[in-house]
């Protein structure tokens, strides 16, 4: 964490191990794209995974959810995104380039020319519906996934029979035109959000806006990240989205400063008063005490999937020296490790090693990734796995041929124990519950 040049570092091992490739690579790329190779495909679902069981597994009161990307472009009239999702952009008129306002002070960062007064630039990307390409068929990607669950309240309330106070979690993708991108994929045009709307009573919305604070907080530590590399930060009044009354950010020490990881907003009753008004149906409820209606208040952590990977990736990395040599072992959570157990011979010209290794890998029934590789020596094997962050290395030799028992070696101690091979599925799966 502390030392230099870790985003460097995070990069270059992210391309070459298959975590992550610029989008569009071929193709000279595309600003703000990224793809997530073998690895970063599973270190990604592993976060979500994570997320899902931690709202919707191990909780009677919030359910899931998958809307559409493309809605109803009224959708986002009564969101207020259409006149109020934008940041204020100056262009440099001598080299032309865009900027916002909020990050230049007098003069143009990259040739120093002057500046153009600012104006507004919505975010939110535009395409069309059907073949006629106007005014009447725009439509927009979705700039945040929370308005898919705003107009599926009803639709949820009468299917699931919840009953205030309750939640409704959604992950996807989200789109936004940024101005400026960077920190490779801390800032891009396509990311990945995961966001809980939790429908509460408006007197009792102050105290579960604090208790998810916390939940969230406890979350990002359950999985590994440092507690002293989180903080939380208030809103200030100008800095709050035209929806929220009040805003707390988990920001994480990103090497470029403390930076958002997660937004926890109280959205007060706005959406659903909204949608209520412009769609003519109403979303209130009835409360049965008064015989009043009302609308609920909404509670919403929104957090992002691909910043949190970059979170957990930079404070997993880890350089030591084991007996003169230079290990790097990416201490990620076994949960969120992208490969849990890597078979590997410690012969691989040995036909009969390679054989009872490759049985091994049958053991294991699908549950978690395992890998086989004898593409090297056992030592370059080992520090393959360290370095993408594989808690467990099963190592078969001469002698397991005859005891048949093998090694397993632990990630973080580097210790090693021998094993039977018919312990093993039971001894991982314990280890990696
Ligand atoms: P920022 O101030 O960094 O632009 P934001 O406050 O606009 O972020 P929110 O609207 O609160 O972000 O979105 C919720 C979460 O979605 C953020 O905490 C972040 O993790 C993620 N997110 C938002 N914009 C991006 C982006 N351009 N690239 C990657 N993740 C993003």
């Amino acid at each position: 964490m502390e030392q230099n040049g870790i985003m460097e570092k995070i990069v270059s091992l992210c391309k070459r191990r298959g975590f992550i490739f610029p989008g569009s690579q071929i193709y000279g790329g595309l600003s703000g794209t990224w793809d997530f190779g073998p690895l970063g495909v599973e270190l990604k679902k592993n976060i979500k995974k994570s997320w899902w069981r931690a709202l919707v597994y191990q909780r009677d009161d919030i359910v899931g959810l998958d809307t559409s990307i493309i809605m109803n472009p009224s959708v986002w009239e009564a969101s207020g995104h259409i006149q109020g999702f934008s940041d204020l952009l100056v262009d440099c008129k001598e080299c032309k380039k865009r900027f916002r306002e909020d990050i230049v002070k007098q003069t143009c960062p990259e040739c120093k020319g002057a500046l153009t007064q600012s104006k507004q630039f919505n975010l939110m990307f535009k395409t069309f519906v059907g073949s006629i390409e106007d005014s009447t068929s725009t439509v927009y990607l979705r700039p945040e996934t929370a308005q898919g669950i705003f107009v599926n309240f009803k639709n949820i309330l009468t299917t699931s029979r919840k009953k205030l106070p309750f939640g409704i979690a959604q992950y996807g993708k989200a789109f936004r035109n940024e101005i400026t991108i960077g920190n490779f994929i801390f800032r891009s045009r396509e990311f990945e959000q995961m966001e809980l709307e939790f429908f509460v009573q408006p007197g009792e919305a102050q105290r579960w806006h604090q208790y998810w604070i916390q939940e969230r907080l406890l979350w990002y530590q359950r999985l590994g990240i440092k507690k002293e590399h989180l903080i939380v930060r208030q809103h200030e009044k100008k800095e709050l989205a035209h929806y929220a009354k009040d805003c707390y950010d988990i920001e994480y020490f990103f090497p470029m400063g403390p930076s958002e990881l997660e937004g926890i907003a109280n959205r007060t009753d706005f959406d659903l008063r909204q949608h209520s008004k412009i769609s003519g149906n109403d979303l209130s409820l009835l409360d049965e005490k008064t015989n009043t209606k009302f609308f609920p208040y909404v509670i919403e952590p929104s957090g992002g999937v691909d910043r949190a990977l970059l979170a957990f990736l930079i404070d997993a990395y880890s350089e030591e020296i084991v007996r003169g040599e230079k290990r790097v072992v990416l201490r990620l959570h076994p949960s969120l490790a992208p490969v849990k157990v890597a078979i590997l011979p410690l012969l691989r010209n040995r036909p009969d090693i390679v054989e009872l290794a490759k049985n091994i890998k049958n053991i294991f029934p699908g549950n978690y990734y395992v890998v086989y590789d004898d593409t090297g020596s056992i030592g370059r094997l080992y520090r393959r796995q360290d370095e993408i962050g594989t808690p467990y290395c099963v190592t078969v030799d001469v002698q397991s041929l005859e005891d048949k028992k093998i090694t397993v070696r632990d990630r973080d101690t580097m210790q090693q124990e021998r094993i039977h091979i018919e312990n093993l599925k039971e001894y991982l799966d314990k280890k990696l519950e």
